[in-house]
């Protein structure tokens, strides 16, 4: 089984009945590729497995090369294990119970529409509400099933009889296009002053919207999802405004470009990543900035980070203002720090009233509010950052089924819920962190949401053990019985999930924050699952976390941490610690530390990170979570050493326990030396994954799963998974589901099921 791979690919849009299954059989069997297709109510399911390169020609002319009438208007792709198939077989359609019910994502405008909408001749000219059968909104719009017109916020628009004949006629492609439009009977856009007078309409709106924006001024745009706010990617000073104004400090922003040639100005653009960029979901991608690159965007859209969040106009209203503005400009999500997006017109001249000069708005109702998706390409494939438009709510298709349908709450941070029903495994839209109380609000509906729309009673909730989890308390007012589920024991769970993996494993499961079984902060676990039950196998050395939470913000904190952990009060004369906190300060730091107030203890391998980059003077506070550990990785992708400190392990309390000793010694040396930080940085990023490679072998286990916020960070990843093969280790990490706290939801779900099957498979 040598070099071969299986791939999962998942196709919606209009594949039925027009020849596509004995084409995709053609092209297998002509390519040699084994697996199987299956045409289902839920989408055509393919499973290709041959050699890397057969499978990607495989996946290449089934894009290139499908029947006429066909069109693909979503695509998911996810490598797995081999198999092991011997032929390439139509599998005829699951006839389980009642007929999964689909629900598309919304989807970026199609060619065929941009056409028209670009043509003086068409009476769709410049419409920015132009959609068809295979483009335009969906999740956003739908209020009910099933799937027609009067159950989407398109009822209040009765259709003119050009649209009806259009939506009437088998042959006309918006044959049953449910939110169909056009200038007479659609939607319309306005422009608004911040007070909600009307200054102007229709394409006149977008183009002084356009004006306004090339012009420095802020505009709060009414888009698909929700509320974007948008300025000038090039000049410093609107995008300076727009960071006071929303208060962000340093976040970095997204940025719409007008063209794909206008994103190869400012950044390094790969083949795969240019086919996301134009793929239907359109996400938003990182992508390395050039260096010394256009200053077509301002440092300050996203400063001191070597990667810009990209992506290309998505709604036809996208592509007319685009078009008009003619530049790259900041796309942010339509809020006050990190509550949830606005949605409504009337609300956002309230909540975003503050921050935009100008509204351009229009009467189409947002039902659901859809934030963009974020991917990145890692270890060579799509890696889903944040999945919300684009990807929600298509379900993952589980190779196996549930007897009745099971809740689960996910987290707290970058939370999401999902649902299992039968073998589909449903992951909701992005919500945020829940934090505020429009945030709890969204939780709330979301929850509903879920379970309306698919008319799922589901007798079992699933949420994290940590007590104080907003996700937690929801839960426990909830009637249904309740259970917990270990927040990096889920980490592991949905990785394994998306792999499929059913068996003995090992994972490492690192990130910032999780409540341990023994009510410690865990965050740098190694986790077993033996087939039948996940257990900690070992972790980081554990320290002090003076204040708790405030550390997240404040990195140096958790390099007092480590330090009194070293050193004891002699800490408090540590040049580090003197350097960085006044001697009153200091003094509180120690006591607090010592009488253990406000200080829990963790094994956080994030907070390591954060140590490690305030150790080397590259930041001591984050303006957001992670802020810290992203210089860190930054940092080492400037040095290509192959030197690793040292580290001790240490077999206590019933795990083994990786010591971060010689790391804070070798880190601080090294800088009072003058070694260069970039060397530091990268020898601390080898020196963890070295330990994650004697972990694994202590283990026995060969299967690895990587998990957890921390593989968010591309460098560690991808050496993880280079170190993990050459020492003979299968490495898995996530590609559908985020390795952060947006996958715990599924990860519940899929630990539960791992947890209590009776037969192992
Ligand atoms: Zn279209
Ligand atoms: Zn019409
Ligand atoms: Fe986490």
């Amino acid at each position: 089984m040598n070099g071969v791979v299986r791939a999962k690919i998942a196709l919606r849009g209009v594949v039925q009945g027009v020849g596509f299954r004995p084409f995709v059989y053609r092209l297998a069997r002509e390519l040699g590729v084994h697996g199987w297709v299956n045409n289902t109510s839920a989408g055509l399911f393919i499973e290709a497995e041959a050699s890397r390169t057969l499978v990607e020609s495989f996946l290449h002319r089934l894009r290139s090369e499908r029947p006429t009438l066909s069109r693909i208007v979503s695509e998911e792709v996810a490598w797995v294990d081999p198999a092991g198939y011997g032929a390439f077989d139509i599998r005829h359609s699951d006839a389980e119970g009642r007929p999964a019910v689909l629900i598309l994502p919304d989807i970026a405008v199609c060619g065929d529409c941009l056409r028209e909408m670009n043509d003086p001749a068409d009476r769709r000219y410049r419409y920015p509400f132009i959609n068809c059968t295979n483009c335009g909104p969906r999740y956003s719009i739908i209020r009910s099933l099933p799937y027609d017109r009067p159950n989407t916020t398109m009822d209040r628009f009765p259709m003119c009889p050009e649209c009806e004949r259009e939506y009437r006629d088998p042959a006309d492609r918006r044959f049953h296009a449910q939110p169909t439009a056009c200038p007479v009977c659609g939607p319309h856009v306005e422009l608004w002053e911040a007070d909600g007078t009307v200054t102007a309409a229709h394409y006149d709106a977008v183009q002084r919207a356009a004006g306004a924006v090339c012009g420095g001024r802020i505009v709060a745009m009414k888009g698909l999802g929700g509320f974007q706010l948008l300025a000038d990617a090039a000049n410093d000073t609107a995008v300076r405004t727009l960071r006071e104004r929303k208060r962000r400090d340093e976040k970095p922003f997204a940025v719409m470009f007008p063209s794909m040639e206008s994103v190869r100005q400012v950044c390094i653009v790969s083949e795969d990543e240019e086919r996301l960029l134009r793929s239907p979901e359109s996400p938003i991608l990182l992508i390395r900035k050039k260096e010394g690159g256009a200053t077509a965007v301002s440092e300050n859209v996203a400063p001191g980070n070597p990667f810009l969040g990209v992506m290309l106009p998505y709604t036809p209203l996208h592509h007319l203002l685009m078009s008009a503005a003619g530049r790259p400009v900041v796309a942010t999500s339509g809020n006050v720090s990190d509550e949830p997006m606005c949605t409504d017109e009337r609300q956002a001249l309230t909540t975003l009233g503050g921050i935009a000069d100008l509204f351009l708005v229009h009467d189409r109702p947002i039902h659901r509010y859809v934030d963009d998706s974020v991917v990145r390409i890692a270890a060579g494939r799509p890696a889903l950052l944040r999945r919300a438009r684009g990807y929600a709510p298509l379900p993952l298709i589980m190779p196996y089924s549930t007897d009745e349908p099971v809740l689960a709450l996910g987290g707290h941070l970058k939370s999401t819920v999902a649902l299992q029903d039968r073998n589909m495994l449903f992951v909701s839209q992005h919500i945020g962190d829940l934090e505020t109380l429009p945030a709890l609000e969204c939780l709330k509906e979301t929850v509903e949401d879920v379970v309306t729309l698919y008319d799922a009673r589901p007798s079992v909730v699933l949420h994290d053990r940590h007590p104080n989890y907003a996700s937690t308390s929801f839960a426990r007012n909830l009637p249904q019985p309740k259970e917990e589920v270990q927040h990096h024991f889920a980490h592991i769970a949905s990785a394994m999930a998306e792999n499929e993996l059913e068996g003995p494993v090992f994972g490492a499961a690192w990130d910032g924050t999780g409540y341990g079984l023994d009510g410690a902060i865990w965050g740098g676990e190694f986790i077993r699952f033996d087939g039948r039950e996940f257990t900690r196998f070992g972790s980081l050395r554990e320290f002090p976390l003076p204040g708790g939470d405030a550390a997240v913000k404040e990195s140096a904190r958790s390099a007092a941490g480590l330090l009194y952990e070293l050193l004891g009060p002699a800490a408090e004369e540590h040049p580090f610690v003197t350097g960085h906190f006044g001697p009153s300060e200091r003094r509180l730091l120690l006591q607090m530390m010592v009488k253990r107030i406000n200080t829990p203890r963790t094994t956080s391998m994030g907070r390591l990170f954060d140590a490690v980059g305030a150790l080397l003077g590259l930041r001591t506070r984050a303006a957001f979570e992670g802020q810290t550990a992203m210089a860190v990785e930054w940092a080492a992708m400037g040095s290509n050493t192959a030197d690793a400190f040292a580290f001790g392990v240490d077999d206590r309390d019933g795990r083994i326990q990786y010591d971060w000793a010689d790391i804070v010694r070798g880190v601080w040396n090294g800088r009072v030396s003058g070694r260069s930080a970039a060397d530091a940085a990268r020898m601390f990023h080898t020196t963890v994954v070295d330990m994650l490679v004697d972990a694994a072998r202590r283990s026995g286990e060969r299967k690895v799963v990587l998990s957890g916020g921390c593989f968010q960070n591309v460098l560690l990843l991808e050496t993880a998974i280079r170190r993990l093969r050459e020492e003979g280790f299968v490495p898995y990490w996530h590609q559908r589901l985020p390795a952060n706290d947006g996958g715990i939801a599924a990860g519940q779900l899929y630990y539960r099921y791992l947890t209590t099957r009776t037969t192992a498979r």
